[in-house]
């Protein structure tokens, strides 16, 4: 049986508001609400949610909650909002305790990170908290582009995402890097793809997912592409930099498109599948130069809101 809302929503349980499509069975904590950082120009998601840090025994109550309803059918658990690890070790380790104590069949507990704070935690602090049973962190790169990373207001250097991720996974946890599509717009295509494929090359992560940028209104980037200041990839563009990118991308990670603002499902482990993929991105080009009905299903992507 999934995990129900509507059940734990009765008892005022706090949902977070985004969570990675991988994560949809899973048992959802919110123990931090919004983004400590909030500047990133593409983003929206936490525009209007003030940061803050849920109290310990709020958290412990919904888990709590969460435990009298689906003790047994538990078995992964995603935590929330966009950068948990803000909380203090101490305080993580708390709350994987509780959990694993609550819940007798867990198999993975994961979460959102930002680069910047797995930065500055010590390594001690990050092994405390991945031997206490956190397992997986999802971390937002973008771009391996120094020059786009400034642009977007992202908040950190190339080197610094290479440092914290080395970090991480030298404590043990699994890596997922988010890369953004089209983040360049038409003009830096190339610069966007190499240079990403340089920079998750080094960092060789154990899975790499996209998102296609589809600029949301509450965002600059909105702004800018409304005002003629950014000049959005168009989707051949978008497929000729995921090429460029598979063609240079020197990794042995599981690599996914697993959101549906993505054009097409290139899926797969590289290097091993790297050929299967780009033929799917040779064909998808062909077929949206000579297929009308491709083309608008491709122009569909382009009005998804508020993912
Ligand atoms: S992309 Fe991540 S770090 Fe940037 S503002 Fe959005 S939630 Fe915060």
């Amino acid at each position: 049986m999934a995990i129900g809302r509507l059940r734990l929503k009765k008892h005022r349980y706090d949902f977070p508001p985004y969570r990675p499509p991988s994560e949809a069975e899973s048992l959802l904590l919110r123990v931090t609400r919004g983004c400590n950082w909030n500047k990133c120009t593409f983003c929206s998601m936490y525009r209007d949610i003030p940061f803050e840090r849920r109290p310990l025994a709020e958290i412990k109550r919904d888990i709590h909650y969460a435990r009298d309803l689906y003790r047994e059918e538990t078995k992964t658990v995603f935590i929330a909002d966009s950068n948990s690890l803000v909380m203090k070790a101490d305080d993580m380790v708390a709350i994987l305790g509780a959990l694993y104590g609550s819940f007798p069949n867990i198999e993975r507990i994961t979460s959102y990170a930002r680069a910047k704070t797995l930065l500055k935690k010590s390594f001690d602090d990050l092994k405390l908290i991945r031997d206490a049973g956190l397992t997986r962190l999802h971390v937002g790169l973008e771009t391996g582009s120094g020059k786009l990373l400034e642009k977007i207001r992202k908040g950190i250097t190339p080197d610094e995402f290479a440092e914290g991720c080395a970090k991480v996974k030298d404590a043990g946890f699994e890596l997922s890097v988010y890369v953004l599509l089209g983040l360049g717009g038409e003009e830096m295509l190339e610069e966007h793809a190499i240079e990403t494929a340089a920079l998750l090359s080094r960092i060789d992560p154990h899975y790499i997912r996209v998102r296609t940028l589809q600029p949301q209104p509450g965002s600059e980037i909105y702004d800018d592409m409304l005002e003629g200041r950014f000049n959005k990839a168009l989707p051949e563009t978008i497929l000729k930099e995921q090429k460029k990118f598979l063609e240079n991308a020197d990794v042995s990670s599981c690599y996914l498109s697993d959101h549906l603002t993505n054009y097409l499902p290139v899926n797969g482990v590289l290097p091993k599948d790297r050929k299967k993929m780009l033929s799917i991105i040779s064909e998808g080009l062909t077929a949206l130069e000579n297929d009308p009905a491709v083309k608008e299903s491709f122009s569909r992507k382009d009005r998804i809101k508020k993912l």
